[in-house]
């Protein structure tokens, strides 16, 4: 029986594709973006994940711990990279409720339940699935997207776009729309915010525009990654020339994933830059639709808070 990593499964999102969605969050990402407002969900098994400001050091995770891996204070991941079996002893025994396990091994069944669960599905309502990077576990998620399509549920795979071609191949067959999370066209800034080299995401987003017919170009805008007039220029013009894009939707960074990134041991590099001013990210808007480009910002749709809020 095929399973994968699971870090949640969220009910009722409008911001995850058309009309309302359950999203699953699958784990583990490539990408080691500055401004990543999850980073809990990027390694690719389970992990312990500790809040410093709420942890006391009182030890009692520590006692708990029957593999003798709990250290007070510090998180850590799971089985295969250590020894920890996630039974969650450290997680009950802590006083303060600092310790935290995200991430869970979930049958495709068990998957497929929890999107069924409570209100259902209503028949103009889909799934997406999206992380981390869903393309990390291509079995699970083509299982699930095969799942999806039996039981006829729109689906959505939303993607970093950094992965073998053939993987995405498989799956521009199975998924009705493609969330592609586009950072910025200038190679060495690539690099230097997210960890990897941009060669391959915007090559499989040519791909995927020949493959696919539809495509929405998600791009968070990021103080110094992409603001600045000539990347967004080029960014609109490069949309341009993809067929298969119907939309580009602005994401505000905003400083929201400081919180959670406390919980983690790297913390948020990006936690003191402002967030883009509302004319700011419609100018951005602007340029793609000058291009050619239907552009929206999604945060001008949802409200403030709720861009970008991986649940947990
Ligand atoms: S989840 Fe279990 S094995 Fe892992 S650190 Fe906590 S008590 Fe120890
Ligand atoms: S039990 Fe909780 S509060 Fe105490 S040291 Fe462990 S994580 Fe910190």
């Amino acid at each position: 029986m095929i399973s994968g990593y699971v870090s949640n499964i969220r009910k009722g999102s409008t911001e995850d594709g058309p009309g309302r969605r359950t999203t699953v969050f699958l784990k583990g990402c490539p990408l080691d973006c500055w401004w990543c407002d999850h980073p809990a969900g990027a390694g690719p098994v389970s992990e312990i994940v500790v809040n410093p400001a709420r942890c006391a050091r009182c030890g009692e995770c520590v006692t708990a711990c029957p593999e003798g891996v709990a250290v007070a204070g510090q998180g850590h991941r799971g089985r295969p990279e250590t020894h920890c079996t996630m039974c969650g002893a450290c997680v009950d025994a802590c006083p303060t409720d600092a310790r935290q396990i995200v991430g869970a091994t979930m049958t495709v069944a068990e998957v497929m339940a929890g999107v069924l669960a409570k209100d259902g599905l209503a028949a103009d309502d889909g799934v997406t699935f999206s992380g981390g990077e869903p393309l990390m576990q291509p079995p699970f998620l083509t299982a699930l997207l095969s799942g999806c399509r039996e039981l006829g549920l729109h689906t959505a795979v939303d993607t970093c776009g950094f992965a073998p071609a053939e993987q995405l191949q498989a799956v521009a067959a199975l998924s009705d729309l493609f969330l592609f999370d586009l950072k910025c066209l200038d190679a060495a800034r690539h690099q230097a915010y997210t960890g990897v080299s941009n060669a391959l995401i915007l090559e499989n987003l040519r791909l995927l525009g020949r493959l696919h017919a539809r495509l929405w170009v998600r791009l968070p805008l990021v103080p110094g990654l992409n603001d600045d007039p000539a990347e967004l220029t080029g960014l609109a013009q490069f949309v341009a020339t993809i067929p298969g894009v119907e939309l580009v939707q602005l994401l505000p960074y905003r400083p929201s994933g400081v919180q959670a990134s406390r919980r983690s041991p790297e913390g948020n590099r990006l936690a003191t830059a402002a967030p883009p001013a509302p004319p700011t990210l419609e100018a951005a808007a602007g340029r793609f639709r000058a291009a050619g480009v239907t552009a929206t910002v999604l945060g001008a749709e949802l409200g403030v808070g709720e861009v970008g809020a991986h649940g947990l």
